[in-house]
């Protein structure tokens, strides 16, 4: 089965929704307001696929809902961002879009509230994916997937400050290097980067290193969101040479795809439970660029059981040569900081 419709509308999605984003960074909105953005992403991309796909059983499972920017104290914020979301669908060839309303934008943010599962189709988003990297002005990402009949079928991440070049060669003060990049995957068709302004699409492939020397390895760049110290002895363990490229979002996945680094490493602090806006996109990125997601058993990530993950432990991600002895260190390295306590 096809997907490229799905596709087609899903890269127009996040693709406004990352226009959205940077604008208002443009613009130096308060943060509070930009912490609106992550509705206003939401809405354009709710508002697109529905468009594209009417139906009565039209399903997104999205992060945000519209609960505080009904608050009378919200305001201006709504306001904001109602413009800012008709100014971005105007600046696009989307011909017979009448402005919406207020109102429109709280339902469409508000159709995110779908529970997923294993039965027919669901769409899954993360509006900006990174927020405290998109806060910073550093790595954040739009993250959208489709899930048919529990399994993930297509995925984006637009990645607008993600370098097109290596994120391992680049430097800030070079004018020269790019950045936003757009992902996309859809299952059994391997994935693509082109630039976000359009440039055409690349296959992408994740490293053919087996060998850990010349492995360099991605986390999170918060160490609220994965233990640093239990990463750092999984990679001495396994012989990682390079030190850790800390950087937010499911950009790590995107750049993990097209080979800037060959591991991912994610072990949130005990007690989170992993949402599946978080993974999905960058999930069918890796996977169709030839690498693999797993738990720290080694299980594959179910994305099938509602809005949550459930796995053991932790997420890692690496090409097929590495994963054996991947998993190996981790194993060993979470028994070691176990018996250390
Ligand atoms: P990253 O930028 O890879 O660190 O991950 C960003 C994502 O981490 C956000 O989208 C949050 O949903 C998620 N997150 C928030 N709090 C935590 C936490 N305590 N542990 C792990 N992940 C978290
Ligand atoms: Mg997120």
């Amino acid at each position: 089965m096809s997907y490229n419709k799905q596709l087609d509308a899903a890269k127009k999605a996040a693709s406004l929704a990352a226009r959205l984003c940077q604008v208002s960074l443009l613009r130096l909105l308060s943060p509070f307001s930009r912490i609106g953005l992550l509705k206003g992403s939401q809405a354009i991309v709710s508002f697109i696929l529905e468009k594209e796909f009417p139906s009565v059983s039209f399903s997104l499972v999205a992060e945000e809902d519209s609960g505080d920017l009904r608050k009378e104290e919200s305001k201006e914020t709504l306001h904001r961002i109602t413009e800012l979301v008709n100014e971005t669908l105007s600046g696009d060839e989307i011909s017979d879009i009448s402005p919406l309303s207020e109102e429109d934008i709280l339902i469409a943010i508000d159709k995110g509230k779908s529970e997923g599962g294993p039965r027919g189709q669901h769409w899954v988003l993360d509006p900006i994916d990174g927020t405290k990297g998109f806060l910073r002005g550093d790595q954040y990402a739009i993250a959208l997937a489709l899930l048919d009949e529990g399994k993930v079928v297509l995925g984006v991440l637009a990645c607008p400050n993600l370098p097109l070049g290596s994120v391992a060669f680049h430097d800030r003060s070079n004018p020269g290097n790019e950045v936003g990049c757009l992902f996309f995957a859809q299952v059994d068709a391997g994935t693509y980067m082109q630039s976000l302004d359009g440039s055409s699409p690349t296959k992408v492939h994740v490293s053919p290193t087996d060998n850990p020397e010349e492995a360099s390895f991605f986390e999170s760049f918060e160490a609220a969101h994965s233990m640093h110290d239990l990463t750092s002895m999984i990679a001495r363990k396994l012989g990682v040479k390079a030190p850790p490229v800390r950087i937010d979002s499911q950009a790590k996945y995107g750049a993990l795809s097209r080979g800037d680094g060959a591991i991912y490493l994610r072990f949130p602090h005990k007690g989170y439970r992993e949402k599946i806006w978080d993974h999905a996109a960058g999930y069918i990125v890796v996977a169709e660029a030839g690498g693999i997601a797993a738990d720290a058993s080694g299980n594959p990530l179910d994305f099938s059981r509602g809005r949550y993950l459930d796995l053991d432990t932790g997420i890692i991600v690496t090409n097929q040569k590495l994963m054996p002895s991947l998993l190996k260190a981790v194993q060993e390295s979470i028994k070691e900081k176990i018996s250390s306590l």
